[in-house]
């Protein structure tokens, strides 16, 4: 499965596509990365030893501005599935309409095996390695799985020392010292609390009578879960890697964040708290209102979707959702918030960041936080309108209007020469 993700994506933009009744020769365009790139990154070890690493740095479209994308480390990284992400970066850089196309990175590596300074030098020579590619005006890397403001930190630095001066601009999700925007750190979990609470009032469901689980406590779902915990919302299931937890009373989130504040890997495994071991499957199959999956793609299969008893899905992973579980979810009314608008918190205020610094004049959080808030909402309501009116799932409608705002610019820029 790991290998086909994107033939997944390839089915979206079929289907969105067909809907559209979209040109023939737009419809090709979309389904082609514009750049692939892959380099070896020679790393020095502890020890002594050379290890070689596989970079990948996937443009998949520049038509609406410059290209936009995380960076992630993780031994499952492959060309697949990072062409898989950098689309989806498209089409979320789309729906929320901000003026960028979209990209992905990634080393394939196990960070949790390797020392900071190994991290840091994998990521200082990855970053030289790609050099030829980024730029302010080419290309804007971020944050993802296992990557941080520190990482970006480092790719900063590295492309500041070769041209001479510092270039802030080059990645946003920066540390806020260096040029990083208040408020980025939180925005994707914040974007998934927003999309969250703007679906319970579209189905005139209580706040403070709603049971949440999420997987996945790392950047996204550890600030998703604790701002849906101050909203009033009942976070009754937490997973990570390492294991999950359950309480029906709910869970004490902001107890679970000390924990893996200081716990090894931020894990947490062996965390004492008053809940209750489960499996990570049975966390996915808890009886909740709403199911958060905030961890990695492939997570509600084909195999496990008829036994998910939530009847909201909001997606804070990219592509956590198969498209045979899509159809086994949508054909018992569940609702889900796709990825591309329930996740685009991220993007939206690495934007701002972007904003900020090529201004150089840096915005107070509740700034941040409220335009963060408007151009979600809006997005929100214009998909959530567009579905009804079409009669169409939430992820169908977003994608319709992603890939209607590319076809557009394609069509206005036509093919060069
Ligand atoms: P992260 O590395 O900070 O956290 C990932 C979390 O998922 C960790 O808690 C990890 O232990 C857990 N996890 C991994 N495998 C798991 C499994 N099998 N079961 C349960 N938990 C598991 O990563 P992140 O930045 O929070 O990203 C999570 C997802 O959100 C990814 O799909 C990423 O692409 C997407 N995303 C991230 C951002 C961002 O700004 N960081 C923006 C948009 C989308």
């Amino acid at each position: 499965m790991k290998n086909n993700l994107f033939s997944m994506v390839l089915k979206q933009i079929d289907i969105a596509a067909k809907k559209l009744n979209l040109d023939e020769n737009i419809h090709v365009l979309l389904k082609h990365p514009e750049r692939e790139l892959i380099v070896a990154v020679p790393v020095e070890m502890d020890d002594g030893h050379t290890e070689v690493f596989t970079g990948y740095r996937v443009q998949y479209s520049s038509i609406r501005g410059p290209c936009k994308g995380g960076i992630r480390y993780h031994p499952d990284v492959s060309l697949d599935e990072v062409k898989s992400l950098a689309a989806w970066m498209t089409w979320k850089c789309a729906v929320v309409n901000i003026p960028y196309g979209g990209a992905k990175g990634g080393i394939k590596c196990d960070p949790f095996k390797m020392s900071k300074n190994e991290i840091q030098r994998m990521t200082r020579r990855y970053t030289v390695m790609i050099l030829p590619i980024i730029g302010p005006r080419r290309d804007i890397p971020a944050p993802d799985v296992n990557t941080d403001a520190e990482t970006m930190g480092w790719i900063m630095d590295t492309v500041s020392m070769f041209e001479g001066r510092t270039v802030l601009d080059i990645v946003t999700g920066k540390p806020v010292g260096l040029g990083g925007s208040l408020g980025r750190r939180e925005a994707t979990g914040r974007g998934v609390m927003i999309a969250t609470l703007e679906t319970l009032k579209k189905l005139g469901r209580d706040v403070s009578d709603t049971t949440v689980a999420v997987q996945g406590f790392g950047n996204v779902g550890s600030v998703a879960a604790n701002l849906l915990y101050s909203a009033g919302c009942k976070i009754i299931g937490i997973s990570d890697v390492s294991g999950a937890f359950c309480n029906p009373k709910g869970l004490g989130i902001p107890d679970m964040l000390k924990y893996v504040a200081t716990s090894k890997n931020r894990l947490l495994e062996g965390y004492q708290g008053e809940a209750d071991d489960i499996s990570n499957e049975e966390l996915l199959q808890m009886d909740v209102d709403v199911l958060i999956p905030s961890a990695l793609e492939n997570q509600i299969t084909k195999e496990n979707a008829s036994k998910v008893k939530a009847k909201i899905i909001v997606e804070g992973a990219n592509g956590p959702t198969t498209p045979e579980a899509d159809k086994i979810l949508g054909d018992r009314g569940i609702v889900i918030v796709p990825d591309i608008l329930a996740n685009a918190g991220g993007v939206i205020v690495s934007y701002f960041e972007w904003v900020q610094d090529i201004q150089a004049f840096f915005w107070d959080v509740d700034e941040v936080n409220k335009n963060l808030n408007r151009i979600l909402c809006k997005s929100f309501e214009e998909v959530w309108s567009f579905s009804k009116e079409k009669k169409i799932d939430m992820r169908t409608g977003a994608y319709m209007l992603a890939i209607e705002r590319v076809a557009e610019a394609h069509k206005q820029r036509g093919i060069f020469p």
